[in-house]
């Protein structure tokens, strides 16, 4: 059956391989010397599923596709706080390698810009900058599952002609922005930037970003969801040099883009896309890219605001079980707002029970601010003289908590024996 996914990947990556427009980046001239017909694509589902089409295994350098990794990296190690007094979290509508700062802060605007992503590796704890280097490689690493190698022909051939950022690492120092030396900085950056990837290791880096921060592959945790979080707002913001409102319009999935050729994509909780093809449009973006990543998000509809049906699917069914017992059966993912509609109706027909029964044997997951409700709504039932059982064979809203195993039950027929129960021995009127 996987072979309907690979198909319909083989078809829409042929559709784009006409396009020949575009220009190899050439500012770094060992880029200018990369093959431009190359063209990969690579999807990793949730659970790790890997899918490939063209050019998967090419290698090519991560260039700024390492900024939100590197900016990750600084969160998860010294905190937001920190990291915030240094590096912005605002659009800069400048192209990526503006030696500016902002007006008002005088820290960059973000960390997607050269400014932010150098002043993010400085951020880095380390001893020495091949320690960080290290530190940096490692976290890559994790994202991709594999360990990632140095490309040191890009790496020399961008150290060489790294006057601007040089510029940027002055300007920055001159700021305050940056402690130490600037030339340390840059370059661990220059070696950063020159990190080989494939369209696989972005699809599988993309992954990890959806899965909160979790290798699907490997399993393993490589930063937490809070940092995650964090680092796709700024690829949605900022993700794709200036083109960003363009593109969270047409395509709708933090991202971010690299001078190489790369995109990596992610759409949260479900899934990342790796592609890669080297001729870049006059932002900087690839532009078989671009235009691959906007044909799938129309076709299967991944732009992450699509609004979804799942608040409404919550409550798949009510039915009254007896003489005043009433069953709200609930399934699906039961977040905040599918569980505000369940509160909002029990309370609405709350004339029409003695005793509600919810019922959340079909619920996959259930996030805190759900389970807060759905567990205080028995006490308030019981606060109006009725009764409110939880039928919850595996303790997903009431895990251990003493006085409210009382109220949950393993399936909906014992719930409403308790239910009849307790109606007919008249301790309702007691209430
Ligand atoms: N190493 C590149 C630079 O600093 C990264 C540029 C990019 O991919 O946007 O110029």
């Amino acid at each position: 059956m996987a072979e309907l996914v690979q198909r319909y990947l083989d078809q829409i990556r042929a559709e784009h391989a006409g396009v020949t427009d575009g220009a190899l980046a050439d500012y770094i001239p060992e880029l200018a010397a990369v093959d431009p017909n190359g063209f990969g694509l690579s999807l990793s589902s949730a659970d790790g599923f890997i899918y490939e089409s063209g050019d998967s295994a090419v290698e090519f350098t991560i260039q700024s596709i390492s900024k939100p990794l590197t900016y990750a990296l600084a969160l998860d190690q010294i905190g937001a706080e920190a990291v915030d007094a240094k590096i912005g979290v605002e659009p800069s509508g400048e192209a990526f390698n503006e030696i500016s700062v902002d007006h008002t802060t005088k820290i960059p605007k973000n960390p997607m810009i050269n400014a932010g992503a150098i002043a993010a590796v400085s951020l880095i704890p380390a001893s020495s900058p091949d320690e960080r280097f290290a530190v940096i490689r490692e976290f890559y690493s994790g994202f991709a599952g594999r360990q990632l190698e140095l490309d040191h022909d890009v790496y020399t051939s961008e150290k060489a002609t790294g006057s601007r950022n040089r510029a940027i690492g002055y300007m920055l120092q001159s700021f305050g922005v940056l402690d130490g030396d600037p030339d340390e900085v840059l370059d661990v950056y220059y070696r950063q930037c020159s990190l080989r990837v494939t369209s696989t290791d972005l699809a599988k880096m993309g992954a990890t970003f959806a899965r909160g921060g979790v290798n699907p592959q490997t399993g393993r945790r490589v930063t937490g969801a809070s940092v995650v979080k964090r680092a796709l707002s700024v690829m949605v913001t900022c993700g794709m040099y200036d083109a960003a409102g363009d593109w969270v319009s047409a395509v709708g999935l933090p991202a971010k883009s690299g001078v190489g050729g790369g995109i990596v994509a992610v759409l949260p909780g479900q899934l990342g896309i790796g592609t890669y093809s080297p001729l870049l449009d006059e932002k900087g973006n690839s532009v078989r890219g671009v235009r691959l990543c906007r044909s799938l998000s129309e076709q299967l509809g991944l732009h992450f605001l699509t609004v979804s049906r799942d608040s409404r699917a919550t409550l798949r069914a009510t039915y009254k079980a007896g003489e005043g017992i009433r069953v709200y059966e609930t399934h699906g993912d039961l977040l905040f707002s599918g569980a505000e509609q369940v509160v909002r109706r029990v309370d609405r027909e709350r004339n029409d029970f003695d005793v509600a029964i919810l019922d959340v044997s079909g619920v996959d997951d259930i996030d805190d601010a759900a389970r807060a409700l759905l567990s205080g709504m028995s006490a308030a039932l019981r606060a109006e003289g009725k009764e409110g059982y939880l039928v919850d064979p595996d303790g997903i809203v009431i895990r251990n908590e003493p006085g409210l195993e009382a109220v949950r039950y393993r399936a909906v027929d014992d719930a409403v024996a308790a239910a009849t129960t307790w109606r007919d021995s008249g301790l309702r009127s007691t209430h």
